[in-house]
């Protein structure tokens, strides 16, 4: 079998970027019980940059216990 290279989605708000590895989530479930408006699992896209500013969203995404949400460098 061919191996697919896992799905790997960016999210800006042209100050930070948040990189989604879905293959990593282990469903915690930490980032859209805390932080809703801006990770919303109901809604495509999932991710909106614009709901918190970027101290906010960054701390967040530091919180994702799989590192499924990371800051892009
Ligand atoms: S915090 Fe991380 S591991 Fe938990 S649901 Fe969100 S992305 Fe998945």
């Amino acid at each position: 079998m061919e191996n697919k290279k896992p799905i790997v989605k960016e999210y800006t708000n042209g100050e930070v970027t948040v990189v989604w590895q879905p293959h990593m989530c282990t469903h915690s479930k930490k980032c859209w019980k805390e932080l809703l408006p801006v990770f919303d699992p109901r809604r495509k896209p999932w991710v909106d940059m614009d709901a918190a500013n970027s101290d906010r969203i960054a701390a967040q995404v530091h919180r994702c216990p799989s590192k499924a949400l990371s800051i892009k460098a």
